[in-house]
């Protein structure tokens, strides 16, 4: 099973939730904290022939620089790729394509830019866990504050301790400094 934990409220929006759980399809497993790649799991539960399965794995691997950097200008290239169609259907607008999941993963993922809701998708810096920033400010940085559960990281815990250490490390060798003149 690709694990899809909600870590204390970082699920996003239904309609873009698929999207995340792709993403977090390559991920650093909080125990061996080796990278680890469980697309083909995902590719398996969800039947996708061989030749969807890969053209989805490359938009997966094209869609995560885009998250980790905030910059999603390389989706213009994804909309030529899959040749997605806007489209007005009752009065909102569709985009229609031939690509199979791809272009189903990137409708979502257009739907989320026009929505303002794509930039609360967010990696974490340390562990490169994609979460939705929830927060009323959209200032999450850290994939999770505190450690929520089994699989909890508490990286921005983890940040605040070092940096609390180096801040620490830096007073002690000010005050001996000053202690030796
Ligand atoms: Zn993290």
């Amino acid at each position: 099973m690709v694990s899809t934990a909600d870590f204390a409220g970082q699920v996003a929006p239904a309609e873009l939730e698929p999207v995340r759980t792709l993403l977090n399809s390559w991920l650093i497993p909080n125990d061996s904290r080796q990278p680890t790649d469980r697309f083909d799991e995902l590719a398996r539960a969800s039947r996708w022939r061989r030749r969807d399965a890969a053209l989805v794995r490359e938009l997966r691997d094209g869609l995560r620089p885009a998250v980790e950097s905030g910059d999603a200008g390389c989706l213009n290239q994804w909309i030529e790729r899959t040749g997605l169609r806007p489209a007005v259907d009752e009065g909102g607008v569709v985009y229609r394509h031939e690509s199979g999941p791809a272009g189903d993963y990137l409708a979502a993922v257009l739907a989320a830019v026009a929505a303002g809701t794509w930039k609360r998708l967010k990696a974490c810096p340390d562990c490169k866990w994609v979460f939705y920033d929830n927060t009323r400010n959209g200032s999450k940085r850290w994939c999770l504050m505190y450690a929520g559960g089994p699989d909890g990281r508490a990286c921005g815990t983890i940040a605040k301790v070092r940096r609390y250490r180096d801040r620490r490390a830096c007073e002690l060798r000010t005050s001996q400094g000053s202690a030796t003149v």
